[in-house]
């Protein structure tokens, strides 16, 4: 079956089209470069963005796919978590095309669609595996089960979400935003080693109650410091010095934790998905720790970790190959709907 997926949940608006678990087209419109200016994307600008390039993206996909319309059978959507306004334009659009098409719709979880991705890339989805979902808005530790159905939460941060933190931090060292691309490249440069950054929630203690937890706004603060520090003094700060340790900090406990939930349950498959997963280091240090665990790890090419349609295509495909109810016509938009609602 042919499947039409539609993103809308931030600043990018995807429309993806899978036939099964094959890319037929992954077309993007991005209003970034307009949320630039003000340093982190504005809702208001985002909503209307998605509003202008909903049409022209919907129709350069069919173009690249070389499908009509008329031949997708269901249409899937992210229906949450996101923003509220931007959610909204993406499942109107979705329900529009479903209506007029006469075909099922299925309202889908953003997070979910982060780890169904993978499939294109890589083929079926080992199931359980263990899933590291970490973007802008979120760093959680998942176990799957079954991608359509369910997914356990067995850890999330405790305060900002890695990618924000990523973003933050490129600010203060003033790279562009979004940071994390930024850091990721500045750091090639940089000495890793150069700043021991703290690891957050990694002390003995804070492991008792919070062993698949993150905290990143320690980490944040301390870079803070350590520039301000810098600055103060009169000494030029070293960017790609900073940026290296920085990263580096973030991807050490990231790595660490995924690996210790998956081994706590007995699970040999990691998958990494959302915005971050596309950084350079946490890519190459994810493979090798987890080498050296017996762990296999799958992380989608970078183009398909950051927000995008084809993600809730494959995602809306694998509902309807397991036979999934689709959702009412009436389907909500629910900004904070949680990861445990994969359809609405
Ligand atoms: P959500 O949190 O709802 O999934 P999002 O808006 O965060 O959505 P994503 O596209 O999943 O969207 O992630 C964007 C985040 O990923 C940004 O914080 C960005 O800085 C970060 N990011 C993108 N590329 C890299 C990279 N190479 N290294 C580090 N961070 C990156
Ligand atoms: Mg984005
Ligand atoms: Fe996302």
């Amino acid at each position: 079956p042919l499947i039409l997926g539609i993103e809308t949940s931030c600043d990018e608006t995807g429309v993806g089209i899978v036939r099964g678990q094959t890319l037929l087209a992954d077309a993007i419109a991005s209003s970034v470069d307009e949320h630039a200016r003000f340093g982190g994307v504005v809702p208001e600008v985002a909503s209307r963005a998605h509003l202008e390039a909903m049409v022209p993206t919907i129709e350069r996909a069919c173009e690249t796919a070389g499908i009509r319309l008329s031949d997708v059978d269901a249409i899937a959507v992210t229906s949450g978590p996101g923003l509220a306004g931007a959610l909204m334009v993406g499942v109107a659009a979705a329900k529009a095309l479903a209506v007029g098409l006469g075909k099922p719709i299925y309202g889908v979880n953003h997070l979910a669609a982060h780890v169904a991705v993978d499939q294109l890339e890589h083929g079926p989805l080992p199931e359980p595996c263990l899933a590291m979902l970490v973007s802008g808005g979120h760093s959680s530790l998942l176990r799957v089960e079954d991608v359509t159905v369910g997914v356990d939460p067995m850890g999330a941060t405790i305060d900002d979400a890695a990618g924000e933190a990523f973003d933050k931090v490129a600010r203060l060292l003033g790279l562009p935003f979004p940071g994390g691309p930024h850091i990721d490249r500045v750091a090639r440069e940089g000495d890793s080693v150069y700043i021991d950054f703290p690891r957050g929630l990694t002390a003995r203690r804070d492991l008792e109650r919070h062993r698949f937890d993150y905290s990143f706004s320690g980490l944040k603060t301390a870079v803070a410091r350590w520039v301000e520090a810098r600055e103060r003094s009169g000494e030029p700060v070293p960017v790609a010095d900073v940026a290296a340790s920085f990263q580096e900090a973030v991807c050490d406990v990231l790595t660490r934790k995924a690996i210790d939930a998956a081994t706590s349950e007995g699970i040999e498959d990691i998958l990494i998905g959302g915005g971050v997963a596309a950084n350079s280091r946490l890519r190459a240090m994810a493979e090798e720790r987890a080498a050296a665990q017996g762990i296999r790890v799958r992380i989608p090419r970078p183009g398909l970790c950051t927000d995008n349609g084809a993600m809730v295509a494959a995602l809306g495909a694998e509902m309807v190959a397991r036979g999934r109810t689709p959702s009412a016509l009436d389907l909500p938009a629910d900004s904070s709907q949680p990861i445990t609602t994969v359809l609405v």
